[in-house]
């Protein structure tokens, strides 16, 4: 068996340790005489696996007792109607902010579902610049009536991250998609009213979506709603009104088991510090062989996209990084380019030979 160093967005490389002992559980889990994927998720073994889960999700994250935690489906998508639907009542106005393509289309979809009965309002965005940085705090205008704040920490495709220190500041409650860097750093959860993030880039397969949210925002949804899409009634039923990803929250729990092992997200913050800063580094140094648009103090740890200056090269980069054991490099169609996704399984090995192999292209090519 051989393993690429695979830099895909999401879906995206898993711990191998992980995989490895889904394997050795696949047909028999602890003794139950057959695997995860085929028990009941009202049954003991199962219901074992996702409270150990949310125990050790929350004790990663330090999530406060006021919070619920629960395991949907539809993805971080669904979530862009999910918040609207729960959270946003007929007459009130919500504001976001638009930072990068996954902050649009969250506005785009809460527009969608609201239209005509509440109000979506931009209170800042970065598109006229290119989305390269995150907004500084005169760029915001907020509604201090609306009825939340939405906005995306980490851009996948811009490579725009902010930390939980460079919230706005505001009364109104924070609704955050963390799709891309959750678990890559210790956050307040406290300053947020609600977290969601797909599974598939720093947690587990796809399929479950992790929500978090303070308890105070739940059953403010209307009665006409779909019972799935009610964050009350999934959080009363433990995220099981009805069947849940199993699969998926199992390698979830095993990730998060894993991250325990690596000293938590302390310990992981260092690590893709550093693994960011050798990537960056080798972009900055290459005299503009290689660029990253991003401003400086907002550049993402775990999507960095860059451009070769001499976009006919694109092609050979690719392939020859296909060829030494690199995959996934090539960026989202609508920047172009190269992006290099290092989240917390991808090893610093795996970003020192991406590393190795920029530099020698370059000296190469040049
Ligand atoms: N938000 C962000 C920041 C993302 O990166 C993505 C997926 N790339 C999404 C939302 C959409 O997620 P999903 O495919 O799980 O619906």
């Amino acid at each position: 068996m051989s393993r690429v160093w695979n830099f895909s967005a999401g879906p995206a490389v898993l711990p191998a340790e992980v995989l490895e002992q889904v394997k050795d559980e696949l047909l028999d889990w602890h003794g139950a005489g057959c695997g995860v994927m085929e028990m009941s998720h009202r049954g003991k073994e199962f219901t074992s696996i996702i409270e150990a889960a949310e125990a050790d999700l929350r004790e990663l994250l330090g999530i406060p007792a006021n919070y619920r935690v629960l395991f949907l489906q539809g993805g971080a998508t669904q979530q862009f109607a999910q918040i609207p639907i729960n959270l946003l009542p007929a007459g009130k106005s919500a504001d976001y902010l638009v930072t990068g393509s996954w902050s649009k289309k969250a506005v785009k979809e809460a527009q969608r579902v609201v239209a005509g009965t509440a109000n979506v309002r931009v209170a800042g965005s970065t598109e006229a610049s290119g989305f390269t940085r995150f907004l500084d705090a005169g760029e915001i205008d907020l509604d201090p009536n609306a009825a939340y704040l939405h906005l995306c920490t980490n851009e996948t495709i811009h490579g725009v991250e902010i930390d939980c220190a460079r919230l706005p500041a505001t009364a109104v409650p924070i609704v955050a998609d963390l799709s891309s860097h959750i678990l890559s750093r210790p956050v307040d959860v406290s300053k947020y009213a609600l977290i969601y993030a797909g599974a598939q880039k720093n947690v587990g397969p796809s399929g479950v979506t992790l929500v978090i949210v303070r308890e105070d925002l739940l059953g403010r949804a209307p009665a006409t709603i779909p019972t799935v899409m009610d964050y009350a009634v999934m959080a009363e039923n433990g995220s099981m009104l009805n069947t849940p990803p199993t699969f998926a929250i199992y390698v979830s729990g095993l990730v998060f088991q894993w991250l325990k092992r690596q000293g938590g997200l302390a310990e992981m913050e260092k690590i893709n510090a550093h693994k960011a800063e050798l990537l960056y580094a080798c972009i900055d140094g290459s005299e503009g062989f290689y660029r990253n648009p991003v401003r400086v103090a907002d550049r993402s740890r775990m999507n960095v996209p860059f451009t070769l200056a001499r976009s006919e090269l694109d092609a050979d980069f690719l392939a020859e990084a296909k060829a030494a054991g690199l995959v996934s490099l090539k960026g989202h169609k609508s920047v172009g380019g190269m992006r290099a996704s290092i989240y917390n399984a991808m090893p610093t090995d795996g970003v020192r030979e991406l590393v190795a192999f920029m530099d020698d292209f370059r000296k190469r090519k040049a």
